[in-house]
C-alpha cells in the first residue's frame, strides 16, 4: 500500500456533488468576475479569522504582495521576517521593493524568535512580516509587543494557518486578524484548497481594506478612474464557489489532521532517533504539515521513497542562504536553528482523509528504519 504525501482526488471524491452544480449554474451564467460568492467568501474568512474586512485576491503571494506595497516602501526599508518559511514570503518583500532581513527561528516550534526580532528592528525597519508555519501560530503577541510601541505595522502570513488559534490573555484569538493584515493562501495543496490559485488578505482597518481593494484593481475605486498604481488580483468567482462550499468542512478537516498527528506522535514519540512536532501550548494546531526532526534524515527520506511513502522536506535551503538573496550578504551559520532545522525536518502525510492502515504503514517504515 502506497501513502501519498497529500490525496486532493480522496477528498473531490467526498465533497464534489456538494461543488458541482453551484459551479454549472455559474458556468452557465458567464459571471466570472468578482460575483457575489466573492464577497460571501470575503465575509466568511474575515469571521473565520477575527477580522473585520476580508479582501480576495489571486494567490497568498499576492495577499502579502498587496499590503505591503501599500506600505510603499523606499529602497533599503527593511522588513524583518523568518528565513524558515516558503520563498514567497520573503519574495513578496523584496517585489514590493523592501529588504528582508531574516532572522532566527524558535526550534521547538519552527517560528520566527521574538527576541531575534527585537534585536534585528534597525532605524529602517519598516513591518515584521512573521509567518504561522506548518500551521500553528507565532508568538504573535510577543511580537506585537516589539512592534505596537514602535508603530510597526505586522503583516502575519497565515497562508499554512487558516483557522488556527491561539490563547492569548486567556481568550482564542485566530491567526490572520491579530496584525495590521493577514495573508492566506488557497493553493490547492493548502488546507483549505482552490481548484487553482486564490488568496485573500484580513485587516481589521477600513482604510486600509479600502486601499487594498483599489490596489487589486489597478488602484482604482471607480473603474477607469485610478488613484494610485495597483495591479489585476482578482479572486475568481469560481475558487469563491468552491472554498465557499468546502469551508464548512475545514472545522472537521482540521480536527481530523490534528488526530492524526497525536497518533504518529504517539506511535513514533519513544524512538530517540525522531523528534515530533512541539505544539507550544497556547496553540490550537491545524497541521498544515506533520513536521518531525530525525536523525539521517536523507537516508530516511530514501527508505521512504523505497516503501512507497510519501512525504518532503520543507525546507531544504533557508531563504537567507538562497542564490537570489546572495547580494544581501548572509553567509552559512548566520541563522543556525534555521540551518539545523533544514538539516533535519521531514513532513509526513496528514491529510483528513488518511486511513489509520495508512497512518501504521508510516509508522511501521519509520520503525523499520530506526530498528
Ligand atoms: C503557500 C504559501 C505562500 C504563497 O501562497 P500562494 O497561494 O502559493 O501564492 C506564502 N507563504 C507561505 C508560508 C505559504 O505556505
Amino acid at each position: 500500500m502506497n501513502v501519498p504525501l497529500l490525496d486532493l482526488v480522496a477528498q473531490y471524491r467526498d465533497i464534489k456533488d456538494e461543488i458541482l452544480p453551484a459551479l454549472q449554474e455559474l458556468i452557465e451564467s458567464q459571471q466570472f468576475i468578482m460575483g457575489t460568492a466573492v464577497g460571501q467568501l470575503e465575509t466568511e474568512v474575515a469571521r473565520l479569522s477575527d477580522a473585520a474586512h476580508g479582501i480576495g485576491c489571486a494567490s497568498g503571494t499576492d495577499a502579502l504582495l498587496l499590503p505591503l506595497k501599500a506600505l510603499a516602501l523606499q529602497p533599503g526599508d527593511e522588513v524583518v521576517t523568518t528565513a524558515f518559511t516558503f520563498f514567497a514570503t520573503a519574495g513578496a518583500i523584496h517585489n514590493a521593493g523592501g529588504r528582508p532581513v531574516f532572522v532566527d527561528i524558535e526550534p521547538d516550534t519552527f517560528n520566527i524568535a521574538p527576541a531575534a526580532v527585537e534585536a534585528a528592528l534597525t532605524p529602517r525597519t519598516r513591518a515584521l512580516l512573521p509567518v504561522h508555519l506548518f500551521g500553528q501560530l507565532a508568538p504573535i503577541e510577543r511580537l506585537l509587543a516589539v512592534a505596537t510601541p514602535r508603530g510597526l505595522p505586522v503583516i502575519e502570513d497565515a497562508c499554512q494557518a487558516i483557522g488556527a488559534r491561539r490563547r492569548i490573555d486567556g481568550a482564542w484569538r485566530a491567526a490572520g486578524g491579530l496584525g495590521w493584515a493577514g495573508a492566506f493562501s488557497f493553493f490547492p495543496s493548502k488546507n483549505l484548497g482552490a481548484w487553482g490559485d486564490g488568496g485573500m488578505i484580513v485587516a481589521n482597518d477600513a482604510v486600509l481594506a479600502e486601499r487594498l481593494r483599489r490596489l487589486r484593481l489597478h488602484g482604482g475605486a471607480k473603474q477607469y478612474h485610478h488613484d494610485e498604481i495597483g495591479t489585476n488580483s482578482r479572486l475568481d468567482t469560481l475558487q469563491a464557489l468552491v472554498l465557499l462550499r468546502k469551508l464548512p468542512h475545514l472545522a472537521d478537516w482540521s480536527a481530523r489532521r490534528r488526530a492524526h498527528a497525536a497518533y504518529y506522535t504517539a506511535a513514533l514519540g519513544d524512538l530517540p532517533a525522531v523528534r515530533p512536532p512541539v505544539i507550544d501550548p497556547a496553540n490550537e494546531h491545524i497541521f498544515h504539515q506533520y513536521t518531525l526532526r530525525v536523525e539521517r534524515r536523507d537516508e530516511l527520506s530514501a527508505h521512504l521513497k523505497a516503501n512507497g511513502i510519501g512525504h518532503a522536506v520543507y525546507y531544504p535551503v533557508p531563504l537567507h542562504l538562497q542564490p537570489c538573496f546572495a547580494d544581501l550578504g548572509y553567509r552559512p551559520g548566520a541563522l543556525p536553528e534555521t540551518e539545523r532545522a533544514a538539516r533535519e525536518v521531514v513532513s509526513l502525510p496528514v491529510y483528513p482523509e488518511l486511513t489509520t492502515p495508512q497512518l501504521d504503514r508510516v509508522v511501521d517504515a519509520i520503525r523499520a528504519f530506526y530498528r
